[in-house]
């Protein structure tokens, strides 16, 4: 037998399936964004596959980086891009974490932090949520000597929910300055701020004052740009450089990098698209309310509907007439806000299960 790390023989992967390529299935289960590329982002893709298909990309990704500096206001040196924000966090752990540490994640968490913790050997140490919310203070208590990263993905994958300033000002504070704090904010265009207290904990305005913070950011997601693969973290120097030194060369082709430069100058489209989603989300959870379905104020393109056992059952009725959605164990369903016509098709299922209970 060939001598591989028990990791790579015993590590449990997730299995999604084929991608959907079949436009009468409506893809309800991957938090994508539902529209097409914007022109000026086709454009300067078709351009760059015409001018640079053969050579290497840019390694250093100054252009993307300088632009997402600008746009942050924050300096060149702080600024990561990796292949979709998966692999900053992937980055993350391993430049923090090994054997005997321990990272702290919120429960119920997106299946790849379990996957990059135990990636690193280092042990997961899982805190849960109140009412479907990170408890922030019970993460902080969390924290102990062998303690290397502690993560917060705000608004959280699965659970739709964030967490406000008020309770993380002083989660920050508590987590000792040579640990690591990782803000994944995959979703942060979709926050409601007004309906948290103290606003939406922007990492960008917190990173003055916590240089062990690194926030995390995507394309995936509002930007529409999930096959693009690019993301970025921000945050100290001395952090960003681990990153940078422990990066796999050439992940972000330059056609990624063209689409996120042009994807980041549309600000007023991206803003519209958001608007859509947000205003299709809310009739999703109104809807499902009055079937008597209610579901946690989401903060994301993605309604998180807890389902008391009901979840496979659920996902399978809707499976049936080809909408696809996302079974978190018995528990709860998650359900991406799509086009109009796609949530109807999942709401006609709920509709017909509110009939038959
Ligand atoms: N973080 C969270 C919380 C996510 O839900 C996702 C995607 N599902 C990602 C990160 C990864 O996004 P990407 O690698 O495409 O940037």
């Amino acid at each position: 037998m060939i001598r591989l790390r028990p990791v790579a023989r015993t590590l449990t992967v997730s299995t999604p399936g084929p991608p959907v390529t079949d436009p009468g299935i409506a893809q309800l289960g991957a938090n994508e964004c539902p529209f097409g590329p914007l022109p000026s982002v086709e454009e300067a893709v078709l351009a760059t596959l015409r001018r640079r298909a053969n050579r290497y990309p840019d390694v250093e990704m100054v252009e993307l980086r300088s632009a997402i500096a600008d746009f942050h206001g924050v300096h060149l040196d702080q600024v990561w891009v990796g292949a979709g924000s998966l692999d900053l966090l992937r980055a993350a752990c391993a430049a923090t974490s090994g054997p005997g540490d321990e990272i702290v994640v919120g429960l119920p968490a997106f299946s790849e932090y379990p996957l990059n913790v135990a990636l690193t050997g280092a042990t997961l140490r899982g805190v849960p949520s109140v009412e479907h919310t990170f408890d922030v203070a019970a993460m902080a208590d969390a924290i102990g000597e062998r303690t290397t990263l502690v993560t917060l993905c705000n608004p959280n994958n699965p659970t739709g929910t964030a967490v406000g300033l008020d309770a993380v000002g002083p989660f920050l504070r508590a987590v000792p300055a040579d640990r690591l704090v990782l803000f994944d904010e995959a979703y942060r265009e979709f926050v409601d701020d007004g309906a948290l207290d103290g606003g939406f904990p922007d990492g960008f305005s917190l990173l003055a004052g916590h240089p062990n913070l690194v926030v995390l950011r995507t394309f995936s997601k509002a930007y529409g740009l999930a096959n693009l693969r690019v993301g970025y973290a921000v945050g100290d120097p001395e952090v960003v450089g681990a990153m940078r030194r422990l990066r796999v060369t050439c992940v972000v082709t330059d056609l990624s990098q063209a689409a996120a430069l042009a994807a980041l100058a549309a600000q007023d489209e991206l803003n519209a698209r958001v608007a859509e989603v947000t205003a299709e989300r809310h009739r999703l959870r109104v809807e499902l309310a009055g079937l008597g379905w209610p579901t946690p104020v989401s903060h994301t393109n993605f309604v998180w509907l807890p389902t008391g056992g009901d979840a496979q059952a659920i996902v399978a009725a809707c499976r049936a007439v080809d909408v696809l959605v996302q079974a978190f164990g018995p528990d709860g369903v998650r359900i991406t806000v799509g086009l109009p016509r796609d949530n109807d098709r999942f709401l006609d299922v709920m509709a017909t299960r509110a009939r038959a209970r």
